[in-house]
């Protein structure tokens, strides 16, 4: 009754990458959850809708390809808004502000990228990570990528890497492990936001915008902040 059209009668079909902690991952009780999933929880039952969610491989989003499926309506995956993927999709306002970081194991030496010289980084394929690490590590850095952020922190866990380059929030996570410790930030000055498909969906970011005025202006994107980023 909206006139917004979706790919599934009835709900608000997201699909994202899986697990990429605080933002999404697969809580205790088997639920999507993260503060991704709870903003599009809240957003679709502002519209009237269950949130539906479909795990994809991060390139498969960024390149729009998920949404020329008609897989989802929107992506909500942590997705840092730049203007190469303007080209493909349509974004919302933002709605989180991030950076990037090195994670390595806690005994390493290494208090930055420069100290990653003749050692591995591990990247997320796809991601803003990998181009800021491949655009400013060492030129002897190996620098190696992997499809998701769990095959990351395990490649760590193992030592077939030296360090992770990923966003901040997420290593942050990684780094309660008192076995792994951040090397380093570095401010890109990125924001996430949602994504939809770059023709036809004026309606859908319209909605999906006036949808998170709302939650700042009521508190529930305090709320849902709160959950995820304060101790
Ligand atoms: N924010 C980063 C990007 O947009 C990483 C996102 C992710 O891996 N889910 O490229």
């Amino acid at each position: 009754e909206s006139g917004i059209p979706i790919v599934n009668d009835g709900a608000l079909t997201v699909c994202s990458n899986v697990p990429f902690e605080p933002f999404e991952y697969v809580g205790e009780d088997g639920e999507y959850t993260g503060f991704d999933m709870d903003l599009s929880r809240e957003i679709a039952a502002g519209m009237g809708l269950e949130l539906e969610v479909q795990n994809a491989s991060f390139d498969g989003l960024q390149s729009g390809t998920v949404l020329a499926a008609n897989q989802c309506d929107l992506i909500a995956a942590a997705m840092t808004i730049t203007p190469e993927r303007e080209a493909n999709l349509a974004f919302s306002d933002p709605y989180y502000d991030s950076l990037q970081s090195l994670l390595v194991p806690a005994d390493s030496p290494a208090k930055s990228l420069e100290d990653m010289s003749g050692k591995r980084i591990g990247i997320q394929q796809g991601t803003t990570g990998e181009t800021y690490a491949r655009d400013n590590a060492p030129s002897d850095t190996e620098v190696i990528a992997y499809q998701t952020d769990a095959d990351l922190f395990q490649a760590l866990q193992a030592g077939n890497i030296d360090g992770v380059f990923q966003d901040l929030p997420v290593n942050l996570k990684h780094a309660d492990d008192k076995n792994f410790s951040l090397a380093g930030t570095y401010s890109t000055g990125e924001s996430y936001g949602l994504a939809a498909k770059k023709d036809g969906s004026e309606k859908l970011i319209t909605e999906i915008n006036a949808q998170l005025a709302e939650m700042h202006s009521n508190g529930k994107y305090q709320e849902i902040y709160d959950k995820y980023f304060t101790e």
